[in-house]
């Protein structure tokens, strides 16, 4: 038996969704000789091939769906598209390869050596590299970096069928089935209950708390369930699923709750309960790499394992389990190991729904600053009053910010409504500035725009607004 290739370098990250991929980019950049692990033959991780950027690409499609429906409401009719899903996989796959693509030559570029294979630790030192025929590599390293993520979470019990799904394998689009149960109300089982509602799927979601997107405030989840009420047929709140059986035609579902049918029959069944991190899948043991119970590998601000040599970032770390995180903290580790002074501590993590309306909150949500009993205040705008957004047809929005009542500094912010998304890094930036409500509100924003409704939530707070009639309170200035 030949002994495995052996290969020496500065630093090697394991894993290269938008974490790995980043730190070793900046790590290379940084001067760093770099190999970054990759078991599958594309970079880019669940993120680029399986999660985020396919899925958005097909959200997009269900966005051009449902604006047509809703000029068709407003008295246009000639417009007709027709649902194709083979159109959509397939513009969904050219922008996976365009992306792909260009991160294999990004990492020439920079002459990160790519090593595609499954990486385990031997040591502190040492990483095996296995390839799909079995060929082993060993690598030492003199630093690592872990950033081997997370998957899906299936429900013990269910049976084995293919038209059970996970997030990874309702993105291929292989069937569009006529009723659809979603099994999690969080934010992938709504975005792809956004996805397949507008491929024509009749949709159930199924969630076993008492409210939809947990961790964001009730108020900002409210105007959403309200617009996705009238399109689904059925939404069951504090309701779990006790079983699920595959006949012939069907796959028959059992529930326990309040307004729940003891049995129900769909087409598919999507299982989209949270994702759990790789933590017991990389060898971490043979390393002396603490694992806690869930699997998460805990870091210190600096994303230091108490391996010294050993660093870890994004899902495998802790939640939120969001590749803007992880690309951040990648930077971080990367940052630390060129002897760089880099810290994660206190950052600002905005989060994102990408349904119909958009969902986004950071920092302070009010249940949060409520149950600690801090002293904040609040502005909230309805869109019902924003003239860009009644140009889109769209009155349920609802833009809100938490501020600190004796600093006047905000500390929060949630919004509902199409392009939360891209409004939330405004109050994101915002937060991380300190910034008080007169800087946002002496911010002018353009008109007319879904961004003023940013600034006049901070009118909202300060008293000064004058796009709405609010019955005299006391004015800030
Ligand atoms: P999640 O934790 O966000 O939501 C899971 C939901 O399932 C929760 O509301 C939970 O109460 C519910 N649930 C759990 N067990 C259940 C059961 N047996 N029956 C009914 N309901 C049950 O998890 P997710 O939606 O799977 O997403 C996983 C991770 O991926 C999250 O960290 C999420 O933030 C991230 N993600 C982010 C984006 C984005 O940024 N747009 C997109 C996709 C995923």
């Amino acid at each position: 038996m030949t002994s495995p290739e052996q290969i020496q370098i500065e630093v090697v990250v394991l894993g290269s969704g938008p974490g790995g991929y980043t730190a070793a980019f900046r790590a290379a950049d940084l001067g760093k000789k770099v190999i970054l692990i990759e078991r599958y033959p594309n970079l880019g991780g669940v993120c680029l091939n399986v999660g985020c950027i396919p899925s958005k690409a097909i959200l997009h499609f269900a966005k051009v769906i449902s604006e047509v429906e809703e000029l068709k409401e407003s008295g246009i009719s000639s417009v007709d598209i027709k649902n194709d899903e083979k159109s959509v996989r397939k513009w969904t796959e050219s922008i996976i390869k365009k992306l792909t693509g260009g991160l294999k030559h990004l990492s020439k570029q920079r002459k990160v050596e790519i090593l595609e294979g499954y990486g385990s630790f031997l040591s502190p030192n040492e990483i095996e590299v296995k390839d799909k025929n079995g060929n082993i590599k060993v690598v030492s390293f003199e630093q690592a970096i872990i950033a081997a993520g997370s998957q899906p979470i299936m429900i013990p019990g269910l049976p084995d069928d293919p038209r059970i799904l996970d997030s990874t394998s309702a993105l291929l689009l292989d069937k569009i089935p006529d009723r659809m149960l979603i099994i999690g109300g969080g934010i992938i089982g709504l975005e792809v209950a956004t996805m397949y509602e507008a491929l024509g799927t009749k949709i159930t979601i199924v969630e076993m708390m008492d409210s939809l997107v947990a961790g964001c405030d009730s108020d900002i989840v409210r105007p959403f369930h309200n617009q996705i009420k009238s399109r689904y047929e059925n939404i069951y709140l504090s309701t779990s699923v006790t079983k699920v059986t595959a006949e012939k035609d069907h796959l028959a579902v059992n529930f326990n709750g309040k307004d729940a049918p003891e049995e129900e029959h769909f087409d598919a069944v999507l299982v989209a309960v949270g994702r759990r991190p790789n933590g017991n899948n990389i060898g971490a043991e043979n390393a002396g790499i603490n694992v806690d119970e869930r699997g998460f590998i805990p870091v210190d601000h600096q994303q230091r394992t108490n391996v010294p040599n050993i660093y870890a970032i994004g899902d495998i770390v802790s939640q939120p389990m969001l590749a803007h995180k992880s690309s951040h903290e990648a930077k971080v580790a990367a940052e630390v190991i060129a002897g760089l002074d880099a810290s994660s501590e206190n950052i600002m993590i905005p989060a994102v729904a990408y349904t119909d309306p958009e969902i986004a909150w950071v920092g302070v949500t009010e249940a949060e600053a409520k149950a600690k009993g801090m002293n904040i205040g609040k502005g909230a705008f309805p869109w019902a009053a924003n003239g860009r957004s009644l140009t889109l047809g769209r009155d349920e929005g609802i833009t809100k910010l938490i501020f600190d009542k004796e600093t006047n500094q905000i500390i929060g912010a949630a919004i509902v409504g199409p392009s939360a998304g891209d409004l939330i890094a405004e109050c994101t930036l915002a937060i991380n500035m300190g910034c008080t409500v007169e800087d946002i509100e002496h911010t002018i924003h353009p008109h007319p725009s879904l961004s003023e409704t940013v600034s006049m939530a901070a009118e909202m707070y300060s008293g000064n607004i004058t796009d709405l009639y609010v019955p005299k309170r006391q004015a800030l200035n």
